[in-house]
C-alpha cells in the first residue's frame, strides 16, 4: 500500500511517475496508434478476450504489427493487475506505432509500443444510474466511414475530445454525435439504444459507429428477455421521441438517458427496458464465465 502503481511499457514494469514514452513516438505525434479500456470487476476482467480481439482487429486495419500474440497480450493484462494486486480496475491497453522520425511514415517506426496502465476511473455516478443523464447532439460530426472511422478504436479522439468539451460547456453530462447524414451515431465513448413501443434499436455499423462490447452484450440480454432488437437508422426526431434512451459502455456500462438537447426522454426517468438491462449487466460482470480471472483458485493473492 502506499506503493506507486507499475505500469508495463515493452514487457518493463515502471513505476506510474518513471512511466513514459518517447517524443518520437507516432502515437504522440500522430495519433498512430490503437487502444482498448477494459475493466476488472472483482478479480475479473470484463470481456476481456473480447477487448483484446477488437485491438488486433484496429491494428489490422492500420496494418500495425503487435509483436505480441492474443493470449500473450491476455497474459502480460493479467500480470500487470497481478503486480499491482489489483481486483477492480480499469485498464488501458495502448499500442503505437512505436518511435520514428519526425515524417510520418509508419515504415521508419520499427518496432509498435505497448503500454498497459491498471488504475481506477472516474465512473458515472449513482445518481446517473438512478436518475439517468443528460445530453446534447454535438455540432462535431462522427468519422464517416471512408475517414479515421471510429470502427477503429484508434488513438485519434479529438472529435470525442471536442463534443465532450461542448457537453460540458453546455451542462450537460453527454454529448451524442451525428453521423455526416445527420443520422444518431454513437456517444463519446458509448453506444446509443431507443426504446420504441417495446422494441429496442440502435444505430448500424454503416454509421461508423464503434462495434461496442457492452452493446453486443446488452443486444444478447435484451433477445434473451424477449424483446426486439434492431440496428436501424435513427432521425434526432426519433431520438427526441423515443420511450427510453440509454447509452452501453465499457466506462458507462447502461446507463439511462433522461434528456437530449432540454428535451424530456419519456417520463424522464430510467424506463423498464432499460431497468432490465442495467440489472443483467451487473450480474453479468460478476459472472467469472464472462471474463478471466486475475488470480485463479490454484493462486494465492499477494
Ligand atoms: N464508441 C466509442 C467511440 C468508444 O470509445 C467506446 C468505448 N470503448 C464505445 C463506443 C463503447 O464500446 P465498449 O462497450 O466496447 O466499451
Amino acid at each position: 500500500m502506499g506503493e506507486e502503481l507499475q505500469v508495463y511499457i515493452n514487457g518493463v514494469y515502471y513505476p506510474k511517475s518513471q512511466a513514459k514514452i518517447s517524443v518520437y513516438d507516432h502515437g504522440l505525434l500522430y495519433g498512430d496508434g490503437v487502444f482498448e479500456g477494459i475493466r476488472a470487476y472483482n478479480g475479473i476482467v470484463f470481456k476481456l478476450k473480447e477487448h483484446i480481439n477488437r485491438l488486433y482487429r484496429s491494428a489490422h486495419a492500420l496494418m500495425l504489427k503487435i509483436p505480441l500474440t492474443e493470449d500473450e497480450m491476455t497474459l502480460a493484462v493479467v500480470e500487470t493487475l497481478r503486480k499491482n494486486s489489483l481486483r477492480d480496475a480499469y485498464i488501458r491497453l495502448v499500442v503505437t506505432r512505436g518511435v520514428g522520425d519526425l515524417g510520418l511514415d509508419p515504415q521508419k517506426c520499427p518496432e509498435s509500443s505497448i503500454i498497459i496502465i491498471t488504475d481506477s476511473i472516474s465512473i458515472m455516478s449513482s445518481e446517473a444510474k438512478e436518475k439517468g443523464i443528460s445530453t446534447v447532439i454535438t455540432w462535431v460530426r462522427r468519422n464517416p466511414v471512408d475517414t479515421t472511422t471510429h470502427e477503429i478504436k484508434s488513438l485519434n479522439y479529438l472529435n470525442s475530445v471536442l463534443a465532450k468539451m461542448e457537453a460540458t460547456a453546455n451542462g450537460a453530462d453527454e454529448a451524442i454525435g451525428l453521423d455526416k447524414n445527420g443520422l444518431i451515431c454513437e456517444g463519446v465513448g458509448e453506444n446509443l439504444f431507443i426504446v420504441k413501443d417495446g422494441k429496442i434499436f440502435t444505430p448500424p455499423s454503416s454509421t461508423g459507429a464503434l462495434a461496442g462490447i457492452t452493446s453486443q452484450l446488452a443486444i444478447k440480454f435484451a433477445k434473451n428477455l424477449g424483446y426486439d432488437v434492431a440496428e436501424t437508422n435513427i432521425t434526432p426526431f426519433q431520438l427526441f421521441t423515443a420511450d427510453e434512451v440509454f447509452f452501453t459502455g465499457t466506462a458507462a456500462e447502461v446507463v439511462p438517458i433522461r434528456e437530449v438537447n432540454k428535451r424530456q426522454i419519456g417520463k424522464g426517468s430510467p424506463g423498464l427496458v432499460t431497468k432490465k438491462l442495467m440489472a443483467a449487466f451487473q450480474k453479468a460482470t460478476l459472472d467469472p464465465k464472462e471474463g478471466v480471472l486475475i488470480y485463479p483458485k490454484s493462486r494465492k493473492r499477494q
